[in-house]
C-alpha cells in the first residue's frame, strides 16, 4: 500500500514535470493583502484567489489540468493553507472544468443556473471545448458541478474577510454570470462579464443585458477589475468595453434601419474604434450576429397585439 502510494506521488511529480513549459506563462499578480489574480497567457482565461486565516477561496478552476495544475502551484507558491472554496463564475469550460482538481474543496460555489447549466449542456459544451483546447485537453475530465448554489447573493464570512458574490441580474454574458466582490479591498473579479482589449463571445447571453451588467459593476465603486480574460482593469476600462458594447448595438440597428440583411449587415460593420482589439476582425461579425438576433426577437415582441396576430418579421 505504501509503495503504491509513494509511486503515485513519483508519478504525480513526474505529470508536473511534463506540463509543457509553453503552458506556464499564467502570471500571479498580488492586488491586495492575500488577493491575488491569475492572469492567463495572451488573454487566455484568468482566475483569482483570496487567501484568509481559514483557507483559499479560488475563483475560476481553469479548463484544463496542466492550467489548473499551474494555478495550484501559483497558490502554494504564496500560501501552504488548503483551497476551502471554489467559486464558479459562470459555466464556461475554460473557468470551471478544473474543478475537480480542487477536490479538497468544501465547496464549490456558483448560481444554480451555471450548475444546471453544466449537467444539461455537458456534451455540446465537451464538443465546443475541445475544439478551442484540442482532443486530448478533457483526458481524465469528470464532469464536477458546483455544490453550492444561490440564486441573488451569497457572502462568505472566512477568517474574517467578506466576500460577496453577487448575481449580475439576468442573462449577460450567459444566464448564470455572477462576479466576487471585496467591498473592504474595492477589488471585483468579474469573470467574463468584462474584458479587456479584447472583444466578447456573447452567443450564449444577451448584449443588453451584458451592458447592464457592466453598470452592476462600476456601481459598487470598485477600483481594481479582474476580467475573465486581458490583463487588469480599472473603472475606465470598464466604461470602454460598455462603450463597445452600446456602440456594437447602435451600429447593427442603424445598418438594419437601413435595410441590411443579416449578412450585409455582418459583412459592412465596422467599429474602429475597437480596431486593435484581439479577435476584432473574427469575432465582430460574430457579435453583430448576435445583436441582429435579438433585435429581431424584440421586434418581434414588440409588434405582437395581443388577441392580434404577430407582424411578420422583417428579414
Ligand atoms: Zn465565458
Amino acid at each position: 500500500m505504501k509503495k503504491k502510494k509513494a509511486i503515485s506521488i513519483f508519478l504525480a511529480l513526474l505529470s508536473l514535470l511534463l506540463i509543457p513549459s509553453a503552458m506556464l506563462a499564467a502570471t500571479v499578480e498580488r492586488l491586495a493583502e492575500g488577493v491575488y489574480a491569475f492572469i492567463g497567457k495572451d488573454g487566455s482565461t484568468n482566475s483569482g484567489f483570496i487567501v484568509t486565516e481559514e483557507g483559499v477561496i479560488v475563483i475560476d478552476s481553469q479548463g484544463t489540468r496542466q492550467l489548473a495544475e499551474e494555478l495550484k502551484k501559483g497558490i502554494r507558491d504564496v500560501t501552504p493553507k488548503p483551497v476551502i472554496y471554489v467559486v464558479n463564475t459562470h459555466y464556461h469550460g475554460d473557468h470551471t472544468f478544473g474543478n475537480q482538481y480542487f477536490s479538497e474543496a468544501r465547496a464549490i460555489i456558483a448560481h444554480e443556473n451555471t450548475r444546471r447549466a453544466l449537467i444539461e449542456r455537458d456534451k455540446a459544451h465537451k464538443e465546443r471545448f475541445k475544439k478551442f483546447f484540442g482532443e486530448e485537453s478533457l483526458f481524465g475530465f469528470n464532469l464536477t458541478p458546483p455544490t453550492l448554489t444561490f440564486t441573488d447573493k451569497l457572502t462568505l464570512w472566512s477568517g474574517g474577510r467578506k466576500v460577496d458574490l453577487i448575481f449580475a441580474g439576468g442573462p449577460a454574458h450567459t444566464d448564470g454570470d455572477i462576479f466576487v466582490y471585496l467591498a473592504a479591498e474595492k477589488i471585483i473579479f468579474a469573470g467574463d462579464l468584462l474584458y479587456k482589449g479584447r472583444l466578447p463571445l456573447l452567443n450564449d447571453g444577451d448584449t443588453a443585458g451584458a451592458g447592464s451588467a457592466v453598470v452592476e459593476l462600476l456601481n459598487t465603486g470598485a477600483q481594481i477589475y479582474v476580467p475573465g480574460h486581458g490583463p487588469l482593469a480599472d473603472k475606465n476600462d470598464a466604461g470602454e468595453y460598455m462603450g463597445y458594447l452600446n456602440d456594437l448595438r447602435a451600429e447593427v440597428k442603424r445598418l438594419m434601419g437601413e435595410g441590411k440583411t443579416l449578412e450585409e449587415v455582418k459583412k459592412e460593420i465596422k467599429l474602429p474604434k475597437y480596431g486593435g482589439y484581439i479577435r476584432y476582425a473574427d469575432w465582430l461579425p460574430l457579435n453583430a450576429e448576435k445583436v441582429y438576433a435579438e433585435i429581431l426577437r424584440v421586434e418581434q415582441e414588440n409588434r405582437y397585439i395581443p388577441g392580434g396576430e404577430p407582424a411578420p418579421l422583417k428579414k
